[in-house]
């Protein structure tokens, strides 16, 4: 049986090596039946273990009672993910430092480069500015990330979703690679951008490399 908590362990500890978090900062999260395991609150990421991901239920959200550890205080946004798509299975939050230096501006990021297709649209948003934790910058994220797999959050970072953890994991990877590319470009020129047209067939090439993966 797949072991969801060492699952979680293995993704916070990539997004650690890779740099696109530090300390406790960021968080990720995976379903897990009628609820899901999240990243606990205020533990560095390299002093994590897997019995210390928290369970929440869906219904009443509360976490479990047994946990000693009280889930990261983002997990507001993690459900609201969760519950509004079914078909996603794994939310990766970070404080990636080109993500974030873009996220201070408040600007999606344009279709610069036809890797955006990867967050799923010819953009990515920008969700406005609020106190984390709160239910405001859940329905915040819920309206940038509609129709995308990825999202900016103001004066923040960002927030990626997937069909698993891997996934998640790699939108976040490559979008940040991305952010890294516009704030380059923007020192020595004003990037040129790609069109509708253009964008509208890299996304149906990506869409249907997608179904061949499937079938
Ligand atoms: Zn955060």
């Amino acid at each position: 049986m797949i072991n969801l908590r060492e699952d979680l362990l293995e993704i916070t500890n990539r997004l650690l090596r890779a740099g696109l978090n530090h300390g406790a900062t960021g968080n990720c999260s995976c379903r897990d039946r009628d609820g899901f395991l999240i990243t606990p609150t205020g533990v560095d990421s390299s002093n994590l273990t897997a019995d210390m991901m928290v369970r929440m239920n869906f219904l009443d959200s509360t976490s479990q009672s047994e946990s000693k550890f009280q889930p990261s205080s983002e997990w507001q946004f993690h459900q609201a993910i969760l519950e509004k798509y079914p078909e996603m299975n794994a939310v990766v939050h970070t404080h990636s430092v080109f993500a974030s230096t873009l996220s201070v501006l408040g600007q999606d990021i344009p279709a610069f480069h036809y890797m955006i297709a990867i967050a799923g649209g010819d953009s990515i948003r920008c969700a406005p500015y609020a106190m984390f934790g709160t239910k405001e910058l859940s329905i915040n994220i819920l309206q940038a990330i509609h129709n995308r797999k990825a999202c900016l959050l103001s004066n923040h970072g960002l927030v990626t979703m997937g069909r698993d953890l891997n996934e998640a994991y790699n939108i976040a990877e490559e979008v940040e690679h991305l952010a890294r590319l516009f704030v380059e470009a923007k020192k020595i020129g004003k990037p040129k951008l790609l069109s509708k047209k253009e964008m509208d067939e890299v996304l149906s090439r990506f869409n249907s490399y997608g179904r061949q993966l499937k079938d």
